[in-house]
């Protein structure tokens, strides 16, 4: 099985605070790995560290078969930040203008929008069924609009490995359940491998195939229905919620 990311020992610290301590896995291509953990567990840490963000003191890393070091195809990872959370609701900017803005950090100079690229934003605005906002400002939008124009954004290269921040409950459930209809075909489809940060366990049995569940370590790594037949696992999670975790499974 061809890995797409591959952790070897990694730790991390703040100052003198540790906040990833020996870490080690690997995401198989095409995995939908939920990754879980409590607030503060080192959930972001590590998206950012694959995302090269922030250089890790100790670890080896490779994504897509490179070392992280020496790693350049940017292009094939997309990565969507929760709701909003990295982008002013008021940036006078369009629909179109947003998701080409995912194809520009692909190009050399001069960075020019081409015809064929606006082809390309077209179709991905509708496939996520958003063609006829093309020309509206993102303020104009409901959240789980904009969520799905930052979904078209991290799409547009068609990248072979897609790094998410679940959206926020604040959307409403049938744009989530539209959001999460649109993971489930492009995996399943497209064979495009997914990191999903979940906030709500719970849930991560209707969309995910493994779970990765952090604690400054790694509390359980593998396939959800291992982890929902692991008498250990019942241990740390208690029967309840490891019942609630599976039972969508
Ligand atoms: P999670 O995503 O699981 O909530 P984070 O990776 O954001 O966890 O944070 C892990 C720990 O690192 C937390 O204790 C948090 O307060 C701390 N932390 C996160 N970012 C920084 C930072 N930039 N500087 C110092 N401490 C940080």
């Amino acid at each position: 099985m061809e890995k797409i990311v591959e952790v070897k020992n990694l730790s991390f610290k703040y100052g003198v605070a540790e906040v990833l301590k020996d870490v080690t896995f690997s995401i198989d291509r095409g995995d939908y790995v939920g990754l879980g953990g409590h607030n503060g567990s080192g959930k972001t840490t590590l998206v950012k560290i694959i995302l090269g963000l922030i250089t890790p003191d100790v670890g080896d890393i490779s994504v897509l078969g490179k070392n992280l070091k020496k790693f350049k195809q940017w292009s094939k990872i997309g990565y969507l930040p929760q709701s909003l959370s990295l982008f002013n609701p008021i940036f006078p900017a369009t629909v179109y203008e947003v998701v080409s803005l995912g194809l520009i950090s692909k190009k050399k100079f001069p960075r020019r929008i081409t015809k064929s690229d606006e082809k390309i934003v077209d179709n991905a605005l509708q496939e996520l069924e958003i063609i006829d906002l093309k020309n509206k400002l993102i303020s104009e939008l409901s959240g789980g609009q904009q969520q799905r124009v930052f979904l078209a954004k991290a799409l547009v290269n068609e990248p072979e490995l897609l790094i998410l921040d679940e959206p926020s409950n604040a959307l409403d459930s049938k744009s989530r359940n539209h959001f999460f209809d649109l993971l489930h075909d492009l995996n399943k489809k497209k064979g495009t491998t997914i990191i999903l940060i979940t906030h709500d366990i719970g849930h991560i049995g209707e969309h995910a195939n493994k779970l990765l569940y952090l604690d400054k370590n790694i509390v359980f790594y593998g396939k959800l229905s291992e982890f929902c037949d692991s008498e250990s696992m019942e241990d740390v999670f208690g029967r309840e919620s490891q019942h609630l975790i599976c039972h969508q499974h």
